[in-house]
């Protein structure tokens, strides 16, 4: 008997999750991937304003507070003029370990919505210089808004493929963020099979194909001494620890740990079935969705100075 596709799919995501990860772990993931969470929010110090209300801090963050689901915070008018500004921890966890100071040159190689572009922003209390860039018109202008939306005023914006920016910029940047476009499977909606719609194990391959491209440009964007965040939110080898391999078989770049500070968070994997990657992976991170943490993959990498 044939199945729908979309089924045919749900099959060979949870296949290839029950390849990488133990069966507890699975049934995490799956779970995390169904429920309806809370969602997270910080205070934006571009646009400051008094506290709003009692919230939970989220642990792992002093300044990252919970909001129930459906509280009246989401349809606010602090959140629609940037002064809170919600954003997944796995994301903003993601944009603070660029650890982005004033004086600094950063490039966010794929930046539309903007939240890492406007967290890292805050970070550098608008100094420095921050590149973002966007191929994606719509996309492009919705991070523009986004971004002026919540008083940051030192990005400048590039409409272009990011697979050809490192090539056109030099080793300048001090530091470099890829939040790769990917097939978004931890954004997938286990008890809504409509979603695997958007999924397949081509797919995956496709994302792959350019990730391996941007990955050498964000390489190639960063001067001596640099480091570059590169992260999805799949959980696939092959768009994550795999483009990683990738870069380090073709370039000087070497892995830098990051910690494991929470329960959910895992050692990024070193074998694919019977083939060893390199070890160093070991450093890189994956989260398991939590609470107001997606599913998450992060590599720091460095270039040496
Ligand atoms: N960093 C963003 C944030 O935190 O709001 C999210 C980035 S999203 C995961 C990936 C983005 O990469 C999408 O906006 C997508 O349009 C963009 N993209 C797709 N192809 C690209 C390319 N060749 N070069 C640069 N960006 C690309």
């Amino acid at each position: 008997m044939d199945l729908p596709s979309d089924f045919k799919h749900a099959q060979d995501f949870q296949q290839r999750l029950a390849e990488l990860y133990t069966p507890a772990q699975v049934t995490q993931i799956l779970r995390g991937l169904s429920s309806d969470s809370a969602r997270s929010f910080w205070y934006n110090p571009l646009k400051p304003i008094e506290p709003i209300g009692e919230y939970a801090k989220v642990p792992g963050f002093t300044d990252l507070f919970v909001a129930p689901e459906e509280d009246q915070l989401t349809y606010s008018q602090a959140a629609t003029d940037g002064h809170i500004y919600f954003q997944n921890a796995s994301s903003l966890f993601a944009a603070r370990l660029v650890e982005a100071q004033e004086s600094d040159e950063i490039l966010d190689l794929a930046a539309a919505p903007g939240g890492k572009t406007i967290a890292m922003a805050a970070a550098m209390r608008n100094g420095g210089r921050l590149a973002a860039v966007e191929p994606v018109k719509g996309r492009f202008h919705r991070l523009k808004s986004n971004v002026e939306r919540c008083g940051v005023t030192n990005v400048q914006f590039y409409q272009r493929d990011g697979r050809g920016v490192g090539r056109a910029t030099g080793p300048r940047f001090d530091a470099v963020l890829l939040d790769a476009p990917c097939s978004s499977e931890s954004h997938m909606r286990w008890d809504d099979s409509s979603t695997y719609a958007q999924w397949s194990p081509r797919k995956v391959k496709e994302c792959q194909r350019k990730q391996k491209g941007l990955i050498q440009s964000a390489y190639a964007a960063l001067k001596p001494g640099g480091r570059l965040i590169y992260c999805t939110c799949s959980f696939s080898l092959e768009e994550n620890e795999m483009v990683v391999t990738y870069l380090l078989e073709r370039t000087d770049a070497q892995l830098l740990p990051i910690e494991k500070e929470q329960e959910h968070f895992l050692d990024g994997i070193t074998q694919r079935g019977r083939k060893a990657l390199p070890q160093s992976l070991k450093s890189t991170l994956r989260i398991l969705p939590h609470g107001v943490w997606d599913g998450f993959y992060l590599a720091q990498v460095k270039k040496p100075g």
